[in-house]
This record gives structure tokens, C-alpha cells and sequence, in this order.
């Protein structure tokens, strides 16, 4: 049985109407960057709980969680009103293989998202490992509407402490935005696009990609790298390509 501890947001952090951050206090087991852990709240007699990503660090002294609100979701919009003070359940033990640990030797870490599940990137970048087994970082943030690239000044601070190796592209599907590119993550890589962009092609020899996010684009962003040749990154038989559904 998985063990709850009750935890405290100590701090709520409004990104857009439905985007938002909870900095949570909580005794919890010791975690990696990378990894998840379960957020719950009572609701009458049920429990009702989901996977949210640690966005902080594992050094941080607070546990932080990168949310959006699904209006006609079961969860989200209690955990939404959430504010500082406020109590929730927090499972104890953190859980996934999207680490750092999981990803085989590599010259070029490409860190591709969308929506919230650019939480788990920000883990392992401001926890300074990943800029230590890798020359060059690309994260790849893919949302709708400009408003919905959050965290700015913690990926300012990425390209200011580490220069060249670390870059940024943002993905607006839904309008134009400035410094942004259009469309979607996956045609932009069938294009070369995204490598042209970033002065940086896929190769296995070179390449480790991490996947996160919206499951249509995991399937297609995997599908479009399989088709350059690049693997599946498999205990059993070690690849370049690492993925995770949020849904
Ligand atoms: C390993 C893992 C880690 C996760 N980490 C996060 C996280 O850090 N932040 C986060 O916001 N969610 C995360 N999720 C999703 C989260 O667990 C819930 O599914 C989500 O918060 C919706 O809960 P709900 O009860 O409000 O909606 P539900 O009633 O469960 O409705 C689920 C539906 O909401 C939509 N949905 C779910 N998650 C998202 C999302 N992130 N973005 C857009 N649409 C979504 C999908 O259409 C899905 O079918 C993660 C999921 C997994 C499996």
C-alpha cells in the first residue's frame, strides 16, 4: 500500500486563468529528477488521485507541481482552488523512468514537450546533471497560445548560466508569436524544421530524446525519429528515444 503524508502549499503561483503551480511542504521519500509522484484529495468518502511531475529540483527545499485545470476534469479544478495554507495528500514514494539514470551516453539531450509536462525537463535541468553528461541541452516546449509558455525566468537563468550548450524553442500552434515556431513538434522534425532551428540534426550516435506530454504527440514525435533512424531506448537494449504519456 502506498503510504500518504498530508502536505501544505506554501506558495501558489498563477501562470494564466488555468496554468498554475503549487510549492508544496511535505516529508517525502527521496526522488530524481524526472520523476512523479500522486496529489490527492478527499472528496466525500473517495479519494480521488492522479500523477502530477516534481518540477523542482530534488535539492529544493519544497516539492513543486506545474498544473493545468481541466474544467470537466475530476481533479484538477479542486486542486485549482487550491491556495497557500491549504492541505493535500501527497504519496510518499515517487515513481517513473524518465530519468536522467535511465538515458544512455550521448552528445546531444533533446528534451521535447507540451502543455505541463515541461515540468519534468526543468527538474533535470536546473539539477545541473543533465548539463553534466551532455555538451548540448534543446528543450522543446510545445502549447497553444503564447501565454502558456510558463517558467521563463527559470529558462532565461538555464541560457544564462550555461550559454550556447542550452536552447530553448517554443512551439505556438495556435497563433503567432514572436521568437516562437509554428505548428507542431513532430512535422517540424519531419521537415528538419526543428533541426535547422537549432543547428543540430538526430543521429544515434548523438542523440538522446526525451518525449513528454500529450500522447498523439509522443506517438507521432517517436514515430517521425524511428523514421530517422533513430531506436527505442530499452533496458534491454539501449536506444536514443525515452517517453511519457500524461494521458
Ligand atoms: C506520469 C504522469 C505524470 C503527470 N504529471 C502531470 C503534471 O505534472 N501536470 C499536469 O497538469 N498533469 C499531469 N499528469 C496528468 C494528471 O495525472 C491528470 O490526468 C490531470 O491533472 C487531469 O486530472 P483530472 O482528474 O482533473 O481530469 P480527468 O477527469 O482525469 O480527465 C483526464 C483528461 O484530461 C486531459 N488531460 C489530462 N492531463 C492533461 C494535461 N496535463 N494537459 C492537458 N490535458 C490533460 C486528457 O484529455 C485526459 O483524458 C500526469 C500524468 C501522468 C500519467
Amino acid at each position: 500500500m502506498a503510504a500518504w503524508v498530508e502536505g501544505r502549499v506554501i506558495e501558489r503561483i498563477e501562470w494564466t486563468p488555468t496554468l498554475f503551480s503549487l510549492r508544496v511542504a511535505a516529508d517525502l521519500a527521496p526522488y530524481k529528477a524526472g520523476q512523479f509522484t500522486k496529489l490527492a484529495l478527499e472528496q466525500g468518502d473517495r479519494r480521488i488521485q492522479r500523477a502530477y511531475s516534481f518540477v523542482n529540483p530534488p535539492s529544493a527545499p519544497y516539492h513543486e507541481f506545474y498544473l493545468v485545470e481541466i474544467p470537466s476534469g475530476e481533479l484538477t479544478p479542486s486542486l485549482g482552488s487550491l491556495q497557500a495554507g491549504d492541505t493535500l495528500l501527497v504519496q510518499s514514494q515517487a515513481t517513473g523512468f524518465l530519468t536522467l539514470d535511465e538515458v544512455p551516453a550521448g552528445r546531444d539531450l533533446w528534451l521535447l514537450s507540451t502543455g505541463t509536462a515541461i515540468g519534468p525537463f526543468l527538474s533535470m535541468l536546473a539539477d545541473g546533471e543533465a548539463f553534466n553528461r551532455f555538451e548540448n541541452l534543446v528543450l522543446v516546449h510545445g502549447v497553444r497560445k503564447g501565454e502558456e509558455l510558463s517558467y521563463q525566468p527559470l529558462i532565461a537563468s538555464f541560457a544564462g548560466q550555461y550559454g550556447e550548450r542550452f536552447r530553448y524553442v517554443p512551439f505556438v500552434s495556435r497563433e503567432p508569436w514572436p521568437e516562437a515556431m509554428a505548428g507542431r513538434i513532430p512535422a517540424a522534425i519531419a521537415e528538419g524544421r526543428l533541426q535547422a532551428r537549432v543547428g543540430l540534426g538526430f543521429s544515434p550516435e548523438q542523440s538522446q530524446v526525451l518525449i513528454c506530454g500529450n500522447p498523439e504527440m509522443v506517438k507521432e514525435t517517436q514515430q517521425t525519429l524511428l523514421a530517422l533512424g533513430l531506436a527505442k531506448n530499452l533496458r534491454r537494449a539501449p536506444g536514443n528515444i525515452s517517453a511519457e504519456n500524461y494521458w
